[in-house]
């Protein structure tokens, strides 16, 4: 069969099975390659898979909307079941005759090293476990996709309690708390022998390719070649001895502010300080449009982008049932457009979510310049860089006309998040230390020393809030840690990332076009350059050191103290009737 010619576009591809796409590659595999034919080779085989992981990326998107639609879980379990496992593995054949061709050049260096690694531990017998490990994926989805909570008399999905735990009433706030922890707690032994049966699938995959346990094989799979074990090892302690205690700090002034004896879990998500609950838009368009607007002061190229999503129906952005929990940003690599899926509700984690994909969504614009699908998504940290840097970058552009607050609540908001800047570092610390544990330890298989860790883990680095009498409900908090079951060791990268992000947000303090132009040149490099020459050029450096994250906390902690400054200042303006409203 001759298939010298490649369909036009991805939808040729939307119903493939594996023996559609086969004959392409087999094409591809036969070719005679010599330094004349290798750059047209290497751009049909680029292509090929840009058609392919765009038709298995529109499935998986038009499943994760419609998560209760049989033939949407079909083509999306075909393609990330069979199609994508295949591919990968007729890739390495392919990434095998380029290695030996010898052919390189200098925006192909990164590339190789990734194809090499591959090469190295790739095993044939881990393609259907993989396949396998999918379909437990799909599995944990299906299950937390489907939960949803009697709240007064309605059944509403996950996310849309989110409003009560920010409730002024103290009542609602723990109702809402333990209605939403209650459905992992009912499934949490159906969720641990799921995640039994991955865990062993992940731990005999890392044998199978020679490592002595899954966090050796992630690293090299990961592609991670700029830091090591023992980097992470001391990103944890420097979490434990700069951030812990500001965390400390942090819901110590929350505690005093609120007027309560102890803070337990559901007192972490209401404002100390403008105790009601922010509706920063009232639908999906005033939600779409502002934030428009917000990228457009950040930079007008950025803006530009933004409003081409709008134009295209790039973006499903409202909670629905039936949805997949969570948010995502997905690149479609033929059209070199981002796709991002929400389920946002109404609240000001929403635009900070918001914010945060559209960062991912501008990284895939700029890459794309790059010619070939390797050499665009420079793995997870320089990712996460591009989009918590655009969390703070927006910031200053938040307030109305052009954003979405009043000043004063933009100021509470701005508190929010820093607060939250400092809060998600103890949360990473936690998660990559528990992911350490469970694939290193010999004993993640066994579900009682998994849920005991977690909480040994919780209180080395969560200090300040009363968990007594709530130990399970400490635990499942696992359990709704999507990246655990399905993206392992997905999670120091947002604290690498966090940690780059806040140096970019200091640059700019100083200089904030100058700041958001090396960003935007970091973002279109793409894979091109490693890690340490990525961030170099976002005007970032790639550390772990815990004098230099010290620095970075203490002017977050600065930042905190004037935002509160104000904030208090500002109490005189509050009128008599909003402060019997907010119940103070
Ligand atoms: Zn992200």
């Amino acid at each position: 069969m001759t298939v010298s010619v490649l369909p036009a576009s991805p939808s040729a591809f939307a119903k493939a099975t594996w023996d559609d796409v086969a004959p392409y590659f087999d094409e591809l595999a036969a070719r005679p390659l010599d330094p004349s034919s290798i750059e047209s080779w290497l751009l049909a085989w680029s292509t090929l898979e840009e058609l392919v992981t765009e038709a298995a990326a529109r499935a998986m998107i038009a499943y994760t909307i419609d998560t209760g639609d049989p033939d949407k879980e079909a083509d999306h379990l075909r393609f990330s079941t069979e199609v994508l496992p295949r591919m990968e593995e007729r890739s390495v054949e392919l990434a095998r005759r380029l290695v030996e061709s010898g052919y390189s050049t200098p925006n192909l260096s990164t590339t190789l090293a990734r194809f090499r690694t591959q090469i190295e531990i790739f095993r044939d017998e881990n393609v259907p476990i993989f396949a396998e490990l999918e379909e437990h994926s799909a599995r944990y989805q299906r299950i937390t996709g489907s939960i949803t909570v009697e709240w007064d008399g309605v059944e509403r999905p996950l996310p849309q309690l989110q409003p009560f735990l920010k409730s002024s009433d103290r009542a609602v706030r723990e109702r809402a708390f333990r209605a939403s922890t209650r459905p992992y707690l009912d499934r949490r032994d159906e969720l641990s022998a799921l995640f039994d049966k991955m865990y062993q699938l992940r731990m005999r995959a890392a044998r199978n390719a020679g490592f002595a346990n899954f966090r050796d094989y992630i690293f090299p799979a990961k592609f991670r070649f700029d830091y090591t074990p023992a980097d992470c090892e001391r990103f944890h302690d420097a979490v434990e001895r700069a951030v812990a205690p500001a965390v400390e700090r942090v819901l110590e002034s929350r505690r005093q502010r609120l007027g309560l004896k102890v803070l337990r879990p559901w007192d972490l998500a209401v404002d100390p300080y403008r105790p009601r609950t922010l509706r920063p838009f009232a639908n999906a368009t005033e939600f779409v449009g502002t934030a428009q607007r917000v990228f457009d002061r950040v930079d007008p190229s950025l803006g530009r982008e933004f409003q081409t999503m709008i134009d295209e129906g790039l973006l499903d952005l409202e909670s629905r049932k039936g949805k997949a929990p969570g948010g995502y940003c997905e690149t479609l690599h033929f059209h070199g457009r981002p796709f991002i899926f929400m389920n946002a509700v109404g609240l000001v984690d929403d635009v900070m979510t918001l914010l945060h994909e559209a960062g991912h969504a501008f990284h895939a614009f700029a890459a794309h310049e790059q010619p070939l699908i390797w050499q665009r998504h420079p793995g997870s940290e320089a990712a996460e860089l591009a989009s918590m840097s655009m969390e703070l970058l927006a910031a200053p552009h938040l307030t109305q006309p052009v954003g979405y607050f009043a000043p004063e609540d933009a100021e509470s908001a701005w508190l929010e998040h820093l607060e939250d800047v400092l809060l998600s570092l103890v949360h990473i610390a936690s998660v990559d230390a528990f992911q350490t544990w469970i694939y290193t330890s010999g004993q993640g298989g066994d579900a009682d020393a998994r849920d005991a860790e977690w909480l040994r883990l919780r209180s080395r680095f969560e200090r300040g809030v009363d968990w007594s009498g709530l130990e399970q409900e400490r635990v499942a908090r696992w359990y709704r840690q999507l990246h655990i079951f399905l993206y392992p060791f997905y999670y120091i990268e947002y604290g690498i990332a966090q940690i780059g992000a806040l140096q970019i947000w200091r640059n700019s303090l100083d200089d904030p076009k100058r700041a958001v132009a090396r960003y935007r040149d970091a973002l279109a490099l793409g894979a091109v350059r490693g890690l340490p020459e990525i961030y170099r050029t976002a005007g970032a450096r790639l550390t772990f050191d815990a004098d230099a994250i010290g620095e970075l906390v203490l002017l977050v902690e600065r930042e905190i103290g004037r935002v509160r400054a104000k904030l208090s200042s500002g109490e005189g303006l509050q009128s008599p009737e909003r402060r019997v409203a907010n119940g103070s």
